[in-house]
Order: structure tokens, then sequence, then C-alpha cells
């Protein structure tokens, strides 16, 4: 093995591929095609095995990024897919769609806005219809926008948003999904190593993911006797538009330097970590909140 990493992503030295990340930035929400470079979300390495057969998922900001990523990984393990997504990303929401029909699976596009509280039982109905049925509920969706000072930054509306988008969507979503999902099912959440890492820049947005790894445990405890697990990923840095859409270029250039393996990721490397946790590999699972964070450890 060579010192110098580089390559594709099913290389075996996990230093690499490095992402060099150009620190042009977009509006939010950001759009995939207008990255440099167009993130991996796992088009030419992830290979299924049908893992899902069958099952029905749902994934909040499954249009782009990590979500993306588990929307196609899902599908290629066998399963139809619902996606979440702001009415303002329909071009990233086709794009994933085409994606998820390529692998011969249903997919579904639920578009609207999590902080709306009628959105969660008519997205829900609208998957219930689309797919007949759900067993995965991926709630992945999430906001921030970085504050360089800190908490006295925060503006009333960016924290609404915050946490209307993170903490409340993802309450109200699972409120919605529960009279619906039956033993086998299982709920996962996105978090962030900034649950346990918090930065002076995100503080509020830490606080939301800090909220969620705590959910995840109190959902786990009450529907294990339904049979239904609930989990997390906490992803590190990685290379998706909510980064150039939300942060400033000096934080571009050097994402993901601080890791362990001194790099971003890609959302290609975190699908695997959801296809576990929604598969029956995870049978004995739940209350778990799974790092994928290049290295930094949780807790
Ligand atoms: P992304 O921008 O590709 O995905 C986030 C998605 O959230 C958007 O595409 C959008 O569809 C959705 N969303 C945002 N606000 C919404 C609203 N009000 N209603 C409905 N949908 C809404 O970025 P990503 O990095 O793939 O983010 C996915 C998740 O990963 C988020 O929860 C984020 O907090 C988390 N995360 C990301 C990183 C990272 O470095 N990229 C690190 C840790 C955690
Ligand atoms: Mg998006």
């Amino acid at each position: 093995m060579s010192n110098e990493p580089s390559g594709t992503l099913d290389q075996d030295d996990p230093r690499g591929p490095a992402v060099d990340p150009s620190t042009e930035l977009q509006q939010y929400p950001g759009f995939t095609e207008r990255m440099d470079p167009r993130p991996d979300h796992g088009e030419d390495s992830y290979t299924g095995h049908g893992r899902l057969s069958g099952r029905r998922a749902f994934i909040t900001g499954g249009d782009s990024g990590i979500g993306r990523a588990v929307a196609l990984a899902f599908a290629r393990e066998g399963a139809d897919v619902a996606i979440g997504y702001l009415p303002e990303e329909e071009e990233d929401g086709a794009s994933c769609l085409e994606l998820i029909r390529a692998e011969g699976r249903t997919a579904l596009a639920v578009p609207g806005d999590l902080r709306d509280e009628a959105y969660a039982p008519a997205a829900i109905s609208r998957v219930l219809d689309g797919l007949g049925g759900l067993d995965i509920l991926v709630n992945n969706a999430g906001y921030h926008i970085a504050q360089p000072n800190g908490l006295p930054d925060v503006d009333a509306d960016q924290l609404r948003r915050t946490f209307e988008t993170n903490v409340y969507g993802t309450i109200w979503l699972t409120q919605a999904a529960l009279p619906h999902l039956t033993a086998g099912a299982s709920i996962i959440n996105t978090t962030s190593v900034q649950g346990y890492h918090p930065s002076r820049n995100l503080m509020d947005y830490a606080a939301t993911k800090a909220a969620l790894n705590n959910l995840t445990v109190s959902l786990a405890e009450m529907l294990g006797e339904r049979g239904i697990r609930v989990n997390a990923v906490a992803p590190g840095p990685v290379w998706t538009p909510l980064q150039p859409a939300t942060t400033t270029s000096e934080k571009l250039e050097s994402f993901g330097e601080g890791t362990p393996l001194g790099r971003m990721g890609q959302p290609a490397e975190l699908a695997g970590a959801y296809v576990f946790l929604a598969s029956n590999d995870a049978r004995y699972v739940s209350g778990e909140v799974l790092g994928v964070t290049g290295g930094t450890p949780l807790g």
C-alpha cells in the first residue's frame, strides 16, 4: 500500500480519496450539480445484496447528499423508496428519483416543508398510498447556518428554523408514522458528531442533534415492545450541498482535515451504516448511535 491516498471509494486505504473542494458558496439549500467536485453517492461503487428486499422506506432530505446516497443504497438492496425534500429542490429530487427507478424500484416524491405541522400526516399518507406501507423511516433532513461568533449571533428566525426543521420536523413525522409501523420496522435518525463535540459556529444546530440522539434512546425504549427498532447515524464532516450553502469559504477549505483520517467523507461512505441499521443484520440493535466520523470518537 502506498503512503499517498488516491483512487476511488473501492480502495482499501481509508485516508483517501481526499476531496479537494471548491470554496465557491451557493445559496441555501444548495444543489448537487453546482458542486465541484460532484459528491459521490455510490453510483459507481455501491453493490446491493438484497438485504432490504421488499421493504418500503421514506427518507427525508433524500434529494441530495447523505439522503441521496441512502436512497440509492436502499434501492440497490431491493427497497422501494420515497424521498422528502423542499419544493425548491425539485432538480435534485428528480435526479434522485431517477437513480431509484434505474434499479427497477418504485420511487416516490414527497416534497414539502417539515416546519409545517400539516406536512407530516400528509407525507405519511402519501407514502402509504404510493408504496403500500412503510417499514423504514429515515429522519435525515436537517438545517444549519454557521455563525462564527456563536450563540450571540443566532437570531430568532435562525433559531426557529433550526429547531423546527431538525427537532419538531422529526417528532411530527415520527408521530405521524408510528400508528402505521409494525414489528420489524425501523426508524433511523441522522444526528451528528456535533451532538457530542459542538463547534462554536454551530451551537444551536449542535443542540438539536444532541436532542435527536436523546430522542433515539427514548423512542427505542418505548417501541421495543412493538418490535420496532430506533437508531441513529452520527456523521462527521461530509461533502454535501449543505456545506457550500451554509458555511464560509475558509471553513470549506479545511473541512474534515481535523479528523483522524484527515479528510471529509463522501455521502457514499455513510450509506452502509443506514443499510446495516435498517436490515435484519441489526435486529438486536436499538437505541444505538453509530458514528461515521472519520475517526472522531462520539462521547
Ligand atoms: P443536504 O443539504 O444534501 O441534505 C439536507 C436536506 O434536508 C436537504 O436536501 C433538504 O431536502 C432537507 N431539508 C432541509 N430543511 C428542510 C425542511 N424545512 N423541510 C424538508 N426538508 C428539509 O445535506 P446533508 O449533509 O446530506 O444533510 C443530511 C443530514 O446529515 C442533515 O440532518 C445534516 O444535519 C446531517 N449531517 C451532515 C453533515 C455534513 O457534514 N454534511 C455532518 C453531520 C450531520
Ligand atoms: Mg438538497
